[in-house]
């Protein structure tokens, strides 16, 4: 249930019914809004008599939720989360892009795309250090080599670091470079590893499981937000279903339907969503108008020779177009887009 403070409720007030739920069993997770408390009670004592928090001072109204997911829930949190990854505002007005190769080959690839990539502006850069390859003889990541490389092009660059944790063992690791943490659509629901990413305080990015209706992509979101970590971000990156002409099929539809169910922001991964270079740009164009708070993208300096996803990866000039035509996109929908570039690093046209 969400129970929402009046106003003028004193602090005492609010202390009060958070004892209260937490007598019979609750646990409460507290959201201070610029108006107003609102307290969400999970689990606890099913037959307990809500009206009995109704009628206490300061509470304005007792709201039960009826999405299996709570804390992800709108009806728990009305406004949208703005999840901040330093100085960076995912869920704000301006649209953020994430860009970078499918995996961390090499020094110079790394510090190439880089380079390109904050020229052009993106805001982070996305590169896999731990790769979730279909076949275990495809190239698997460079473990922490590959980190220290992206961090170190990121650092350069001015960009944050968004990169994939596969397992529990890992966290501690990708945490120490990365500043968000991906979790691959396969493990969507490792139940286990959301539980864990719940006690970090680190962001984390949920991609949408491969045949995950939305209401499952939220109860896995709710892991994360139920362990006390609230910076949680959607990324939508296509589902399986029968089309063969597409790696998977984009589900755009789910920014306008995750908007209207949760605060969380969403993301678009168009690169996965298609799996096909030339279709990337369109669908990422799709993404933006359709209201997506970002983009995440792969980009690789010489795709044709790219040890993971080539043939989905954009050239730099590529992205750049890209991003002039989205500067067109998003204001047109109220949104921003990194207006003005950084000077740009060693990269032409
Ligand atoms: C990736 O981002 O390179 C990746 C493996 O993504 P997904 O988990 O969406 O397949
Ligand atoms: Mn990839």
């Amino acid at each position: 249930m969400v129970v929402v403070m009046e106003q003028r409720a004193s602090e005492d007030e609010v202390q009060h019914i958070i004892a209260t739920l937490v007598e019979q069993g609750f646990d409460v997770h507290r959201s201070t809004g610029a108006l107003r408390t609102v307290l969400g009670a999970v689990g606890g004592n099913r037959s307990f008599d809500e009206r009995l928090i109704n009628v206490m001072d300061g509470v304005q109204e007792v709201v039960r939720i009826t999405e299996p997911y709570k804390l992800a829930s709108r009806t728990f949190k009305p406004e949208r989360t703005v999840v901040a990854v330093g100085d960076v505002r995912i869920g704000g007005d301006e649209v953020i892009v994430m860009a970078g190769p499918c995996s961390a080959e090499s020094e110079e690839q790394v510090e190439t795309v880089a380079a390109a990539l904050a020229g052009a502006g993106a805001k982070l850069l996305r590169g896999g250090a731990f790769k979730p390859r279909s076949s275990p003889y495809s190239f698997q990541g460079l473990g922490e080599e590959g980190l220290k490389l992206l961090r170190s092009a990121a650092d350069r660059n001015n960009l944050k670091l968004v990169s994939e944790v596969m397992e529990i063992g890992q966290i501690e690791l990708v945490a120490r470079y990365a500043h968000m943490l991906q979790v691959g659509a396969r493990n969507m629901q490792n139940f286990n590893l959301l539980r864990e990413l719940g006690k970090t305080r680190t962001p984390v990015l949920l991609k949408r499981g491969i045949s995950a209706t939305i209401e499952e992509w939220l109860l896995s979101a709710e892991y994360i937000l139920s362990g006390g970590n609230t910076d949680v971000v959607l990324c939508e990156r296509g589902i399986r279903t029968f089309e063969r002409y597409t790696r998977n099929t984009l589900d755009i539809s789910a920014v306008p339907v995750v908007h209207k169910l949760s605060h969380l922001p969403i993301i678009v991964d168009p690169s996965h969503g298609i799996g096909l270079r030339d279709k990337v740009a369109p669908m990422a164009r799709a993404a933006v108008a359709a209201g997506a708070d970002g983009l995440i993208i792969e980009v690789h300096p010489d795709p044709d020779h790219a040890l993971s996803d080539g043939a989905q990866s954009l050239f730099p000039g590529q992205f750049d177009r890209l991003m002039a035509e989205l500067r067109i996109i998003a204001p047109a929908i109220g949104r921003s887009i990194c207006v003005e570039p950084v000077p740009r690093r060693g990269w032409g046209a």
